[in-house]
């Protein structure tokens, strides 16, 4: 079983530039340690670049998104094995703008979990609910639905989940602490019904509006193991501050 992992995972989205992948590696090279893991997710195009410059250091190379199968007639696609043969050892699977824009379903999700761990990639699994959800009290059931189906992977111990709240996600007002907390201790406990030692194991990760004024607040939640950082993981200054909290 794996054990609880550290982590700050900047997601960059559809940003950045080759120049930003030559700034920002040295620099979190700078200041990563081998017992906090620093991500870094870049677009696909620019995963090689940050592979190579990322090698025998201790920042990580992620992609935002993976297919569901090995190989294939699959234009636009790359598999989980190309991201492990590049030196990647993680993928965003189920981010909600992939839900939303491309029509993921959790059935989806899990298939290229299931991919990623068949490959040794490690699947960092999205969920979370909605403002209409959280504003009418289904968080709950909106995340057994998401974790439901995850569970079915015979490997589910080993994922990582990020618990991203859509309404949180880019609108610069993270969660509340007592919220996330809330919501972190019932994903732990969904996965512990199964198997309580790898429940508590396993890294659950907070993302939506996380910034270097609110991190440290939010890691110091019990059952929260990092972040999913998205606009601020575009600034250097400011993963580092992120990252430092962590
Ligand atoms: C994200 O893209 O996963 C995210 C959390 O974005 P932001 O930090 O910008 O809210």
């Amino acid at each position: 079983v794996p054990t609880r992992v550290r982590m700050v995972v900047g997601n960059w989205k559809m940003h950045g530039s080759l120049a930003l992948c030559r700034e920002m590696v040295p620099a979190m090279a700078s200041i990563a340690q081998p017992d906090t893991a620093l991500v870094l997710c870049p677009p696909a195009p620019y995963l090689g670049e940050v592979a190579r410059l990322a090698a025998n250091t201790d920042v990580q190379c992620c992609a935002q998104n993976v297919a569901d199968a090995h190989s294939g007639a699959l234009t636009g696609e790359w598999s989980a094995g190309m991201l492990a043969d590049l030196g990647c050892r993680y993928a965003i699977v189920g981010h909600s703008e992939r839900r939303r824009h491309y029509h993921e379903t959790d059935h989806m999700i899990a298939a290229k979990a299931q991919a990623c761990l068949e490959a040794g990639i490690t699947p960092i699994v999205c969920v979370g609910e909605s403002w209409v959800q959280h504003q009418t009290g289904q968080t709950e059931v909106v995340l057994q639905h998401q974790l439901g189906t995850l569970l079915a992977l015979p490997d589910w111990r080993r994922l990582i989940i990020a618990y991203e709240p859509v309404w949180a996600i880019g609108t610069g007002v993270a969660a509340q602490p007592d919220t996330v907390e809330a919501a972190h201790r019932y994903i732990r406990g969904r996965f512990a019904t199964r198997d309580p030692i790898a429940g508590n194991s396993m890294t659950v990760l907070y993302g939506g509006s996380v910034n270097a004024e609110n991190a440290m607040q939010l890691f110091a939640l019990p059952d929260v193991d990092g972040a999913l950082v998205g606009s601020a993981s575009l600034q250097s200054d400011a993963l580092m501050q992120i990252y430092t909290a962590a």
